[in-house]
Formats: structure tokens, C-alpha cells, sequence
């Protein structure tokens, strides 16, 4: 039996336990703050001896990128099937992965790593006065950003000077991302683009599959694969993206199955989560078939509530999580055969029940509405591409 080892015990961990069990595949996780495992789904932690490297294990994966203790990674450097100390290495701090996309030659918003004042000043007048400073290593969810629209700007209090980068506030039409998956061979299957909205800067809602402009899917295919090429990486990655004037700006990368790729626990053949197991374990990594248009609804900061199991054309997916205010909890994904089928349920959804900030509901079913060009679904701009896509 292959035996996978996830380093983070939090909730994309749990997932991927889940799907391995489907595929007889024994997937444990490791706290690394507690230094305990928790066997396949179990949430009892045990407790493991200080010297403990997860021999046994034929693959060590993450489930984030950031380990504030470096100590945790270099447990596991010497560990033949740990392969993810480049990636981390590059991706987990914004200056060397933006550095990185230029290198490949991948369109980012124009950046610079902040020192001082000097340096925003000298951005601004490369780009403009909307400016977005965001913290090298740690932020998430929004966490460790600020914006900058001051003609005399100066490096925030809060922020490290020299472990800060600023980028230009991208005017974007829509945030979209790319779920994609390689395996040893290089072999590499993509989900189809999808469209997120975000909330002070965390993800509240995706969409999937998202509007295609023509080419617009082979040119995010053919970036991110470049991408996990480059890096010799196996497993899912996410390439979470802006669209400017109908180009694709990468804002940010995720070495590991991703929040705006739920939506295929409902929505797709094989979800991300069995993905990367299959990608990790060397199983087939079959195309994924997109099998129902899908709203993915993060719930944040609410309590448990037995009602949305009765919601129809909906599925919960719990985490099992103290609430608190801001985190994300759990998600509902809607679905439904069409994009007319869809609206319809998130419809009834806005009407019948409203857990969270009703906003996000109703920018899910703004951005449905906008596609499908009429609420009603009289017939303006039907989507025969994608519909077929999904009755294919
Ligand atoms: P990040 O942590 O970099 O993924 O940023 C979180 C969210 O903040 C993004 O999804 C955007 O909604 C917003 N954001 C981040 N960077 C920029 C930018 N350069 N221009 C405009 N919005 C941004």
C-alpha cells in the first residue's frame, strides 16, 4: 500500500485523507506545531517522539506553503520522498516567486521588493498611485497586505522593510484561476478556469466553470504547465490569476490543492483532492471531466447549522473547526446541470437561508447572471461552448 504523509493537519489535509481512502491509498497527516499524527481521518492526534522523519512514508506532501518554523521542512529534507524543498523554496516568499514568473517570462503586476519610502515612490512613478504592499512570506486570506494611494507614501508601521513587496493595483475585469495536475512523467491534466470573488482579499465564492474568452484556457494551460515544468513539480497546483483587459496577470501560486478548486468535490469527474493523490502515487492522471456547473460558497466566521443538509443541489463540506470570526469554516457547493439550473438553486438558496454575508450569495449569482446575459434565462447570450463542454 502507498503511504502519503501530508505536512499541516488542517483541512485540505483532511480532504486528501478522504479521497486516498477511496483509492487504497493511507494518507496521515503531521501537526507540525504539535508535532502529532493523525492517522487517515481520524482527529485523534498522536503524539510522535521528537526524532521522528516519517520513514515509513513513500511520499511527503503539504497542504501550505508557509511553515513559520524552517525546522519542520528540514525534518524532512533528507527524506527521499519529500521533492518539494525548491518549490517551497520559491514560491513560499513573494520576491522570489514574482522573480521566478519573470524569469519564465509570465505576466505578473509590475512589482519591487520595499525598502523604503524611496522605493514605493519610484513605483508609483513607473505605474501609477494605487499601489498593493504585501508581506514576502506569511499573508493569507489577505493577512499582511496594504494599500498604498498616497502621493507621499510611506511604508506602514506594521510592515517589515526589506521583507515586503509592492505591486501595482491591477484594474481587473474578473479574478479567475487554473487547477492543474503533473505527474512524475510530466505528464500534466488541467480543470477548466474558473471565477473567484474575493472578500478583503479572501475567497468568498467560485464560480465553474468560468466564462472563456477564445484561447483563453490554452493560454492558462499553457503557462501554469510551464510553470510546474520548470519547477519539476508533482501534484495539483493552483495559478490563481487577474484579467486585464482580457490578458491573464498570475497574481499568485499555490504548490498544493487549493480553496478555488473545491468546487470539484461536486462539479468534476475526479475531484483535486484524489487528483493530487493520483498525481503523488503514480496512478492514472485521467483528464477530468467537468461533470455539473458548480457555485463554491465559503463559509466564514458562522456556527454549524443542520439546515444545509437540507438544502437541495447542495452539498456541505464541514471542517470541523473552532469557530471564530473571519476563518473559513467550511464550504456549500452548489450545483446544478446548467448555469440556468444553477442560478435557480442559488436563487432559492438567497431566499430560504442566508448563513453567511448574503452579499457573497447574491456576487455568486451577479456573476451567473452577467455569463448567462439574463437572469431568467431567456435566451441572450447562451454559453453553447461551456454547456456542451459539460453535457460532453
Ligand atoms: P493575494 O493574497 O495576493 O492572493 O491577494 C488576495 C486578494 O487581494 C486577491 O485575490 C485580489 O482580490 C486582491 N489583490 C491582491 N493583489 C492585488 C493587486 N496587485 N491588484 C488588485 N488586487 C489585488
Amino acid at each position: 500500500m502507498t503511504r502519503v504523509l501530508v505536512l499541516g493537519s488542517g483541512q485540505l489535509g483532511l480532504m486528501m485523507a478522504a479521497a486516498a481512502s477511496r483509492l487504497g491509498v493511507q494518507l496521515d497527516r503531521l501537526d507540525p506545531e504539535n508535532w502529532t499524527l493523525l492517522r487517515g481521518t481520524s482527529p485523534t492526534p498522536e503524539p510522535l517522539p521528537s526524532d521522528w522523519r516519517g520513514e515509513a512514508y513513500d511520499h511527503v506532501t503539504v497542504e501550505r506553503e508557509h511553515f513559520p518554523d524552517r525546522a519542520v521542512l528540514q525534518a524532512f529534507d533528507s527524506h527521499p520522498g519529500f521533492k518539494l524543498a525548491n518549490t517551497l523554496h520559491c514560491l513560499a516568499d513573494r520576491r522570489r516567486q514574482k522573480s521566478f514568473l519573470d524569469e519564465l517570462g509570465i505576466a505578473t503586476s509590475e512589482w519591487l521588493t520595499v525598502r523604503d519610502r524611496a522605493d514605493l515612490a519610484e513605483l508609483q512613478h513607473r505605474v501609477g498611485l494605487g499601489l498593493v504592499l504585501k508581506a514576502a512570506t506569511g499573508g493569507y486570506d489577505g493577512r499582511g497586505q496594504w494599500r498604498i494611494n498616497d502621493p507621499q507614501p510611506e511604508v506602514p508601521a506594521e510592515a517589515v522593510p526589506g521583507q515586503l513587496i509592492a505591486e501595482r493595483v491591477v484594474a481587473f475585469e474578473r479574478e479567475v484561476s487554473l487547477v492543474g495536475a503533473r505527474n512524475r512523467r510530466g505528464d500534466c491534466v488541467f480543470y477548466p478556469l474558473v471565477e473567484n470573488e474575493h472578500r478583503h482579499g479572501m475567497l468568498v465564492c467560485t464560480i465553474a466553470p468560468g466564462e472563456l474568452a477564445p484561447g483563453q484556457q490554452a493560454e492558462a494551460e499553457d503557462m501554469l504547465r510551464r510553470i510546474m515544468d520548470a519547477l519539476d513539480y508533482v501534484g495539483v497546483m493552483a495559478m490563481e490569476c487577474f484579467e486585464e483587459s482580457g490578458r491573464l496577470l498570475v497574481n499568485e501560486l499555490a504548490p498544493r490543492v487549493h480553496n478555488s478548486g473545491h468546487w470539484t468535490q461536486e462539479g468534476a469527474s475526479i475531484d483535486q483532492f484524489e487528483m493530487h493523490v493520483r498525481a503523488l502515487a503514480n496512478l492514472p492522471l485521467t483528464v477530468p471531466e467537468t461533470t455539473r456547473n458548480t457555485a463554491m460558497l465559503n463559509l466564514v466566521g458562522t456556527a454549524f447549522d443542520p439546515a444545509w443538509l437540507d438544502l437541495g443541489k447542495t452539498r456541505l463540506h464541514w471542517y470541523g473547526k473552532e469557530v471564530r470570526p473571519g476563518r473559513k469554516l467550511g464550504h456549500l457547493n452548489v450545483y446544478g446541470a446548467t448555469n440556468h439550473a444553477l442560478l435557480d438553486n442559488l436563487e432559492a438558496l438567497m431566499k430560504r437561508w442566508d448563513p453567511m454575508d448574503p452579499a457573497d450569495i447574491q456576487r455568486a449569482l451577479d456573476i451567473l447572471k452577467r455569463d448567462i446575459g439574463d437572469a431568467r434565462g431567456e435566451t441572450q447570450h447562451t454559453r453553447p461552448e461551456r454547456e456542451q463542454r459539460i453535457s460532453n
